[in-house]
């Protein structure tokens, strides 16, 4: 991966770029930022460009042996961690042996070459295992340490890439310590975080920080430009809601009418204004068909257009990005999303996926918006 492709975050790259001219390559750091940022496409642009044997000022070579491996994540000094969950191993790991994360290599490898930009819930849907949380084990801790006690068989560096280590379980945590607070010689820990909160204050005490911010608007602008074909105006627009966050932002370019979630949104409204309860529950049916991913971008979906209908009921119509029916629909209901409930509304979607991202029933979960919809939209 070369720097050059990772969206924006010209300081960040710059900085990284300073540690290895100035020999200086910390041992230990930890990555953090929100989802979205390009957190884990600076981490692999950065040991590729240690990697590389014939570096520029700006970027990697992109032509050298090292280079080459790097591109296709097939480095013999690469090494990545990552979340999952070996319950559901025997369908969906790839015919590569080894257990932990060495099981997934070949899925992983896909996805990031796919695009770097993906969520943890994305990466389980790949899995399989979108109900479920993913785990870094002990035993995966075992075979990092086995790693790195060998040396390394091409570059001056090995690079161990740890996506997520707040998923690390606490006794593999504590099996880390050591190794990342004195790693055998010429060795980097890269760890990748969204939640620096929930990593052990010992892990975090050991690395050196280094914070990723939010992506800026005109870099997300531009690059939906080039990448994504979009109008000018149109990458404006996205890169206005995407609030620094690629990831989203490629998901709002790349949404089409053939989204479920303008449908389900608009039955939803509709059989809560006519307070049609039959209707409610046969809608409840088919939302808890979809499976958990499904269902937590319907709520984003929702979030969204609650905020836009909103945004119309004001008269700021000029600030709004929606279009075509979605625009039409919201201009129809904005009448019943207004000061007196959007809040109200508003906290009811952002509970709902709350207890969803905690695997709480989704009958239970969506029968209770429902019953709250019906009540706030007739202000009962
Ligand atoms: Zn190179």
């Amino acid at each position: 991966m070369l720097f050059k492709d990772i969206v924006g975050q010209d300081e960040v790259k710059e900085r990284l770029i300073k540690s290895v001219s100035e020999d200086r390559i910390a041992h230990a750091q930890l990555f953090v930022g929100q989802p979205g940022t390009g957190k884990l496409a600076l981490a692999i642009a950065y040991a590729q460009y240690i990697a590389c044997q014939n570096r520029g000022e700006t970027d990697s070579c992109g032509t050298c042996p090292a280079c080459i491996k790097y591109q296709k994540l097939i480095h013999p000094d690469l090494h990545f961690v990552f979340p999952v969950n070996e319950a559901k191993k025997s369908g969906t790991s790839d015919k590569s042996s080894g257990k932990g994360s060495d099981a997934y290599i070949g899925i992983w490898r896909d996805r990031v070459l796919k695009s770097p930009y993906f969520t943890e819930q994305q990466w389980y849907s790949e899995l399989g295992i979108e109900n479920k949380m993913g785990i870094i084990s002990t035993g995966e801790a075992s075979e990092v340490i086995k790693k790195i006690s060998f040396k390394s068989y091409e570059s001056t560096f090995k690079v161990m890439i740890i996506w997520l280590p707040e998923r690390l379980h606490a006794s593999a945590a504590n099996r880390l310590l050591k190794l990342i607070e004195e790693p055998p010689g010429k060795t980097v820990f890269l760890l990748v975080t969204e939640d620096q909160e929930k990593i052990i204050g010992t892990i975090q005490s050991r690395t050196q920080i280094l914070k990723i911010p939010p992506i800026k608007r005109e870099d997300i602008a531009q690059a939906l430009v080039t990448r994504y074909d979009l109008s000018p105006q149109k990458g404006r627009d996205i890169s206005r809601i995407a609030n620094g966050d690629f990831q989203t932002a490629i998901g709002l370019a790349l949404d089409t009418d053939t989204t479920p979630n303008f449908s389900f949104l608009r039955d939803l409204l509709r059989l809560c204004y006519s307070r049609n309860v039959l209707g409610l529950l046969s809608w409840v049916d088919k939302i808890v068909k979809l499976n958990r991913e499904q269902q937590k971008d319907f709520i984003t979906y929702s979030l969204r257009i609650i905020r836009e209908s909103f945004m119309l009921n004001l008269g700021l119509d000029d600030i709004v990005y929606i279009a075509g029916e979605e625009e039409e629909f919201s201009k129809n209901f904005s009448p019943f999303i207004n000061g007196g409930n959007v809040v109200k509304v508003y906290n009811e979607f952002n509970s709902a996926m709350l207890h969803i991202t905690r695997n709480g029933n989704a009958h239970i979960i969506f029968t209770d918006l429902t019953m709250k919809l019906v009540k706030l939209i007739n202000k009962l």
